[in-house]
């Protein structure tokens, strides 16, 4: 592990501050980055810990929605009487991931910026244009099993390995920055970037910007949702694809469609003409899997994926048939008395 700094500020202006020196990394619950710096993926000059700024609370916003502190425990989001009662595939998703020791300690702005588990961006003797731009991408050609299918360059072709941006991004969230020019919104679906030439950045976050919080809108869907995650094991494993649904319908016809995809691209996948081929129509398979062609435009695959692309269009024929009956995906109940 290289040598580094580290600051704990008190405030969230200090901590826009710090961040914008060169090489300053955010950490929280650290449930990523330390292990990258173990492996020397990441080699921060100085670490700056956020657990002392007042972002640890979920807040009600006008409308019915809610403001989720950056610094609350994914666990402690879940398992929130508001979060379950009103956003239900938020809470689904975020149990669908990690374990719980991980989630108890994983905090809500770390899980929109953890990195991707590329197993070459975590070994530093193979070449990886994220970890080290220029070097190749070991994935093309090697073990890419876990890789996208969605959204990928020449450059990168690695996933975004979260459940729980899945679900804000079919849920429409914004993240709410600061940075030395104050507070900003960002939609969800522009937070996150596709690799491009640049697969160095992940996201949209700028140097000195910190996420303060993640807010999001009711969307009345009654109990017309679902989160399918399908992983090589039933827990602690990412996804090799997911689906979040969520219907908005009127007695057997839908008319609003929300869609994200996990595991399959650089970023939550979203297609909005795609979603748009629902509103109005009754519900069939026929039309879900006309949907999911339309969601899977364009998906190719680099050998170890090619099953993802199958696999990708039966989730979401699945998992649109679980959230028009109502049935959301049957997993234990994880809760920890
Ligand atoms: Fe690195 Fe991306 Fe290639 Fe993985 S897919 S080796 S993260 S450049």
């Amino acid at each position: 592990m290289n040598r580094f700094g580290y600051a704990r500020p008190g405030t969230i202006a200090d901590a826009a501050r710090i961040l914008a020196q060169p090489g300053a990394k955010a950490v929280a619950g650290g449930t990523n980055l330390v292990d990258l710096m173990k492996e020397g993926a990441e080699t921060p000059t100085i670490l700056v810990d956020l657990k002392r700024l007042p972002l640890d609370e979920i807040r009600e916003t006008e409308g019915g929605g809610l403001s989720l502190g950056a610094l609350v425990p994914n666990s402690t989001t879940a398992w929130d009487e508001r979060v379950e009662a009103r956003f239900p595939l938020l809470a689904r998703a975020i149990l669908a991931g990690a374990s719980p020791q991980l989630r108890n300690a994983a905090t809500n702005g770390g899980n929109l910026n953890q990195r991707t588990r590329c197993y070459y961006f975590y070994d530093v003797a193979t070449a990886c244009n994220k970890r080290a731009p220029g070097s190749g991408c070991g994935a093309i050609g090697g073990i890419n099993r876990i890789h996208a299918i969605l959204g990928a360059s020449d450059q990168c072709i690695a996933t975004h390995p979260s459940d729980m941006c899945v679900a804000l991004a079919a849920l429409d969230a914004r993240v709410k920055l600061h940075g030395p020019d104050g507070e900003r919104f960002v939609a969800f679906a522009d937070y996150h970037r596709l690799p491009g030439d640049d697969p160095t950045r992940d996201t949209m976050l700028q140097p000195g910007e910190i996420v303060t919080a993640i807010d999001v809108d009711p969307f009345e869907c009654g109990d017309h949702w679902t989160y399918l995650k399908l992983r090589d094991r039933l827990s602690y494993a990412f996804a090799l694809v997911s689906v979040a649904a969520a219907l908005r319908m009127e007695g057997e016809r839908i008319v609003e469609a929300r869609i994200a995809l996990g595991g399959v691209a650089h970023k939550p996948w979203r297609v909005p003409e795609a979603e748009a081929l629902l509103a109005g129509e009754a519900a069939s398979p026929e039309l879900f899997s006309h949907v999911a062609d339309r969601l899977l435009q364009g998906a190719v695959g680099q050998g170890g994926n090619d099953f993802k692309i199958d696999l990708a269009r039966r989730a979401i024929v699945r998992a649109l048939g679980q959230a028009v009956a109502g049935t959301p995906q049957t997993i234990a109940d994880k809760r920890i008395a």
